[in-house]
């Protein structure tokens, strides 16, 4: 039989140690080991079912845990149970059998998991398998459906976030398996995967919806149970990396527009690469941003992995460094984020491998603040002129750390972050964790405002977020159809279920109904 284990945890202290919640309980799920993989899948599928009608009758709420990578308070419910969900690492290939007709890949790109598979055991299956995920962030901690819970991305800037290569959701909405809405398995009509006969096999609900799909995929823990995702990964491929320095004035006009056709200045020219990622130092601009530029490559054994015994992979950003900043004596930040950023990023070129080599394990050094903004790509060279302003402010400068810029491809997810179009870019504020750097965000948080730059937050990164932000960042037609998609996937019991403080502070629990917050 599938295991919840009670822990005993009151308190719940997020990765990061950033903060902590009172909680009524930590949870561990575990699979049953003597079933047949898929009994054991729809066993805990059950058993959700079980824990779910156990917190409506407690009048608590509920949140289901992933890596516990995330900064923001999203990730936990105040005096509500938390169920760590890395256990479930189930895995399942489909019979081509399963496949709808109309398909235009094949079950070989498909892969369904477990929720808490995380991305660096999806790394190493997929590379046994001769297969790859097509994007993820910079590192691999977190779990799958964690991840795409947040909208977790990296720089694809043509392909776009971790949510854009999940074509299934499983979800558990309710507590009774007499009920079929309370097992659903749903994928967008548009892009329909599989045949009815494969949600069969879950004992879930077929569903194809557009917009129930595009409002669930990114959702933080509130609509519902996420137990299973069909994920299309495609062949495995190599990533040829480099990292240089450049003062190139063509450099800054290029981020507004990505157009690769005159940046003689990249390795590989005007060749479009596959991940574009950009890190100033405000403390040392004259010498050049640091630009990072991956091209995708034919996959071959001939190639040597990236050495990663200095503790820093190609593909870490400043997270894995920026807590080793001090911030105790303002006048000393700019000499020590200089020697920080010396040596623990440091440029390199024509290193390979695949993404799981590239964006390997990251060891966590420090406390540190990461807050993350999409905003249109035209107003880029805006924002950072307005960072670079702020960090010589005295009353706020200097920053204790790095502005990094990632451009994302245009979400389909009603509240993905990164949904301007084409492309998003993600400013991030990487920087030391201190009173006087909660200052310097919140400014420039306000100066954004000021300027009347529509913006978003990164779900799992520190958030700004109020209800006027919400509306401003994304428009009330999206805030009003994820709601719509929530009331529809789930009844009022479970929808206060799975609330905590965080949506409610962000005007996506009340919709008029009457219904009320649950502590
Ligand atoms: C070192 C470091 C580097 C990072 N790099 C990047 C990066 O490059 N790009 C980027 O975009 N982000 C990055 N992040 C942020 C991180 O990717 C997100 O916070 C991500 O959501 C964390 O995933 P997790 O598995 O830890 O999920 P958690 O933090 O545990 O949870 C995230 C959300 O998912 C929900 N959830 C989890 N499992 C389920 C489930 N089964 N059903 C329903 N809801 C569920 C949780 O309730 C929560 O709301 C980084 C974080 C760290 C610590």
């Amino acid at each position: 039989m599938p295991k919840i284990v009670e822990t005993g945890s009151k308190i719940w202290e997020n990765r990061h140690l950033t903060f902590t919640e009172e909680i009524d309980n930590l949870y561990d799920m575990w699979n049953s080991a003597d079933d047949d993989v898929l009994t054991s899948y729809t066993r805990m599928s059950e058993a959700i079912q079980g824990q779910i009608g156990e917190v409506i009758g407690q009048g608590i709420t509920l949140r289901a845990l992933g890596g516990g990578w995330t900064w923001s308070r999203i990730a936990t419910c105040h005096k509500g149970r938390m169920y760590n969900t890395k256990g479930l690492n189930l895995r399942f290939s489909l019979g081509s059998s399963l496949v709808d007709d109309a398909y235009t890949d094949t079950n070989q790109d498909l892969i369904f998991v477990q929720c808490g598979v995380s991305i660096h055991e999806l790394n190493l299956y997929l590379k046994r398998k001769g297969r790859s995920l097509k994007t993820s962030g910079a590192s691999n901690g977190q779990t799958i459906v964690g991840a795409m819970s947040t909208g977790t991305h990296g720089s694809a800037f043509g392909f776009g976030a971790i949510q854009e290569f999940v074509v299934g959701l499983h979800i558990i909405t309710g507590p009774d398996p007499q009920v079929p809405e309370h097992n659903v398995y749903i994928e967008r009509a548009s892009h329909r995967v599989t045949k009815p006969v494969f949600a069969e096999k879950l004992k879930a609900k077929y569903i194809l919806n557009d917009d129930l799909f595009n409002a669930a995929v990114v959702s933080f823990g509130s609509f519902g149970f996420i137990h299973g995702v069909l994920l299309e990964t495609e062949p495995l491929y190599l990533l040829e990396c480099y990292r240089q320095r450049e003062t190139s004035p063509a450099l800054r006009p290029m981020l507004e527009t990505l157009d690769f056709a005159n940046a003689s200045f990249l390795p590989h020219g005007s060749e479009i690469p596959h991940h574009f990622q950009i890190t100033f130092n405000p403390h040392d601009m004259a010498n050049g941003a640091y630009v990072t530029t991956m091209y995708k490559r034919a996959y071959t054994d001939q190639y040597s992995p990236p050495d990663t015994t200095s503790g820093f992979g190609p593909g870490d950003d400043a997270p894995a460094f920026i807590g080793l900043v001090s911030d105790a004596i303002p006048a000393s930040v700019p000499m020590i984020v200089n020697n920080v950023v010396k040596a623990s990023y440091k440029t390199f070129h024509n290193v390979v491998g695949t993404r799981g080599e590239i964006f390997g394990d990251t060891e966590l050094r420090g406390k540190l603040i990461s807050t993350a903004m999409g905003m249109p790509m035209e107003e880029v060279n805006r924002v950072l002129n307005l960072m670079l302003e702020l960090n010589g402010d005295n009353r706020f400068g200097p920053f204790a750390g790095v502005y990094a810029l990632r451009f994302v491809k245009s979400t389909a997810a009603t509240l993905g972050f990164t949904h301007f179009a084409p492309q998003t870019c993600v400013l991030e504020l990487d920087c030391v964790w201190s009173q006087r750097m909660l200052k310097f965000i919140e400014e420039a948080w306000r100066r954004l405002d000021e300027a009347g730059i529509p913006y978003t937050f990164h779900w799992g990164k520190q958030c700004g977020l109020n209800n006027d932000r919400m509306i401003k960042g994304y428009g009330q037609e999206r805030i009003d159809g994820w709601k719509k998609a929530r009331r529809e996937l789930l009844q009022p019991a479970v929808r206060n279920a799975f609330n905590n403080q965080q949506i409610d502070a962000w005007g996506l629990c009340h919709d008029g109904l009457p219904e009320t917050l649950l502590t």
